[in-house]
């Protein structure tokens, strides 16, 4: 599965489609965004939150979790952590130091924990105890914002929404998308792009590809099966040999990031922590 993505990147596939030095029409940058889609959707069939949970709860708690630290440190934290606090009841009661112990391989786990603290009296106090679906809800609680909420929304509720991380925002600007630097710009531009039912599987692909292939600091243009259509292309290594060794996860033959992939994943699943796993190294020290 691998090998056959990565075979698909010849350096060649630079054809046409983007002409350097070239205004693009808003009608051309639409057509070759969508394109895109479809390609990255051809490459990751199997693109999938890369947060563990079972319930809008634990995705909630994750996805705060999440911010500043890779989703496999977090998904090898909280498999304890939902065990001791199953509900929103049992977290709102739980000791700080104990919830703060926890959660502490995370990083900023004082924060977190009155976060998680906050927002599970919020979730027992106001909503009976159950994570709300609609977005202005999800905002009132302590430490979600609208990055998570959407999270939680297209992932647990199926609400159509765009998450604009780090990784997604990099990549839009990579593509033409937009030049905007702002999340909330850059999710209002590709809103205008995409039809509202592409919007949740087209951020776990643009996820996907940045953490595979369209890193930060090191891009692997030169094996890139979307090449062709980035105007960006040699922002990064473009030997396609050098540029197959920066591959990630399972394009690169290395575990993913979840212990608990969905069916279809053709990696590997992340290893618990201290089971000898690099717990959130990714080889470049980019979040993952
Ligand atoms: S910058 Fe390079 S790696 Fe990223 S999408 Fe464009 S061609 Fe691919």
């Amino acid at each position: 599965m691998a090998e056959s993505n990565v075979r698909k990147a010849a350096p060649a596939a630079r054809t046409a489609a983007v002409k350097p030095g070239k205004p693009e029409s808003r009608l051309a940058m639409v057509r070759r965004a969508r394109k895109i889609n479809r390609e990255l959707a051809e490459l990751y069939p199997y693109a999938h939150p890369e947060l563990d949970f079972e319930n809008p709860f634990e995705l909630l708690v994750a996805t705060v979790l999440s911010a500043q630290t890779t989703d496999l440190r977090v998904n090898q934290t909280t498999p304890v952590l939902f065990a001791k606090y199953p509900t929103p009841e049992d977290m709102a009661a739980a000791e700080p130091e104990v919830l703060e112990e926890i959660i502490r391989p995370t990083g900023f786990f004082r924060a977190k924990a009155r976060s998680l603290l906050g927002l599970s009296a919020a979730l027992r106090d106001n909503f009976g105890g159950e994570v709300p679906g609609r977005l202005e809800d999800l905002v009132t609680l302590p430490g979600v914002g609208r990055k998570t909420a959407n999270v939680v929304l297209g992932n647990a509720f199926g609400v159509p929404g765009i998450t604009v991380d780090t990784h997604f925002g990099r990549l839009a600007r990579r593509f033409g998308w937009t030049a905007e630097e702002d999340p909330e710009k850059v999710e209002a531009a590709v809103a205008g792009i995409f039809p509202k039912s592409e919007w949740t599987m087209l951020s776990h692909r643009v996820v996907f590809h940045g953490r595979r292939v369209c890193h930060s600091r090191k891009p692997a243009c030169g094996a890139c099966p979307i090449a062709a259509l980035c105007p960006s292309y040699g922002e990064g290594e473009t030997d396609p040999e050098k540029a197959a060794k920066l591959l990630k996860y399972e394009l690169g033959g290395q575990p993913g990031q979840r212990l608990r992939p969905p069916a279809g994943y053709p990696g590997q699943a992340a290893a618990a922590l201290g089971a000898g796993a690099a717990a959130g190294a990714n080889g470049d020290g980019e979040l993952g």
